[in-house]
């Protein structure tokens, strides 16, 4: 039995993997069971910016690992104040509440936005309400799930979270229609990811900013992909100047070696919770706590933010040149590209399985986007060198249609 045999025997098939089994990562570079070579474009939906097996990452996990991992926090450790003032620093924001998953974060900010809503707003009891946008992506718990516009995401896992609102991406007419009384909070991506790098109109965060200080609504922000760098600032929300009043943030934060998340907000929003209320068993765990510092300083210090801006600018630039009837859209902003192609022509996923054949990793969103999400770390020639393959394949279908 091959090793993808056997995964699908024993691993419930809610992933629709590329058909390489990976067995070794060293910066952007991933290898196959083979030995085969690929560049990852990908970097785990982004929680990989630092690279595979940053040796600084690789040693901060070791040693803390080594020395003290998980408490729980029934008691202080001495690695979680440091990292939550560093991230605090960073984001502009006040306080912080540590957990592992993206899901978590976001769960962590619906019950804020909701607590807030009651004890500082004067919602009647379970009128809370949270508007958020069509295509949003905000992980995959149930309440979670129940607040998304994909079908497929909530099909048979009712009965659902009550309590949102769904209103056009980008529309910031809608969502000042959708406000209420009720209204504790706006939820939304400042750069829709997973609906494939859906960039907003010019001015809409601060629009949104605007709107929630009108209304008494708090703003909160899903950073978990377009944060720490991706976008070409720490985070996407410095694109427009302003701050939100609750962000959440994961992938990246854990340097590419375990989950790290954490909602972040202002003091008067976070200092609702109380003991009881709200907790996570390895939430804020020194090991994550000493990794999460690790990968901000490591993000720092090796320029990553500024690498993403300058080469997601020219990756960008490079890609909307490719001459060709095959791609109708080409968005991005810093290193995390959505090339959307025309289904009547070709599939994502046909892209995706050419590249890969050339050894160069990526993913297709939706079916008909490839995202371009490398690494912060990688280099003007190793973009180079996946320009020119992507250009290849898309050529390559291009002459089997002439052909047809
Ligand atoms: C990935 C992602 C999540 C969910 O994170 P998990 O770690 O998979 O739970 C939430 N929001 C956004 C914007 C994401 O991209």
């Amino acid at each position: 039995m091959t090793t993808i045999e056997k995964e699908n025997l024993f691993c419930a098939y809610n992933y629709h993997p590329l058909p390489v089994v990976l067995t070794k990562g060293e910066g952007v570079w991933l290898w196959d069971e083979d030995g085969k070579k690929y560049l990852d474009m990908m970097s785990a939906y982004s929680a990989v910016s630092h690279g595979h097996s940053h040796p600084r990452m690789v040693k901060a996990l070791c040693d803390q690992a080594a020395k003290l991992a998980i408490t729980s926090r029934a008691y202080h450790t001495d690695k979680l104040a440091p990292f939550l003032e560093k991230i605090c620093r960073i984001s502009g924001m006040d306080m912080a509440l540590p957990m592992n998953t993206g899901a978590e974060a976001v769960e962590t900010a619906i019950k804020a936005a909701r607590l807030w809503g009651y004890k500082s707003k004067g919602i009647a009891k379970d009128k809370a309400e949270i508007i958020v946008a069509e295509g949003n992506f905000h992980g995959r718990t149930t309440t979670v799930i129940s607040f998304s516009s994909e079908e497929d995401y909530k099909a048979n896992f009712g009965p659902l979270t009550p309590g949102f609102k769904i209103v056009d991406y980008g529309d910031i007419e809608a969502m000042r229609s959708a406000i209420t009384e009720n209204t504790c909070a706006i939820l939304i991506e400042p750069i829709q990811g997973e609906a494939g790098i859906r960039i907003p109109p010019a001015g809409y965060l601060k629009a949104l900013r605007k709107l929630c200080d009108e209304n008494n609504v708090l703003l909160i922000l899903d950073e978990i992909q377009s944060g720490l760098g991706r976008t070409g600032k720490n985070f996407c929300f410095e694109h427009e100047g302003i701050r939100p009043d609750g962000l959440t943030l994961g992938k990246a934060l854990g340097g590419g070696m375990m989950p790290v998340s954490c909602f972040l907000a202002k003091r008067e929003v976070m200092e609702l919770f109380r003991p009881g209320s709200h907790g996570s068993t390895f939430g804020g765990n020194p090991l994550a706590a000493a990794v999460a510092t690790e990968a901000l300083t490591v993000l720092e210090e090796d320029k990553l933010v500024e690498n993403s801006e300058n080469l997601g600018a020219y990756m960008l630039h490079e890609i909307a040149q490719i001459p060709t009837q095959l791609i109708r859209e080409v968005r991005g902003l810093g290193l995390w590209i959505g090339v959307d192609f025309d289904p009547e022509r070709v599939s994502a996923r046909e892209v995706c399985e050419r590249m890969m054949e050339r050894g160069i990793l990526s993913k297709e969103t939706h079916e008909t986007v490839v995202r371009f999400a490398p690494p912060l770390i990688i280099t003007r020639e190793e973009i180079d060198w996946a320009l020119e393959q992507f250009k290849e394949v898309v050529a390559e279908i291009e002459a089997r249609q002439n052909a047809a």
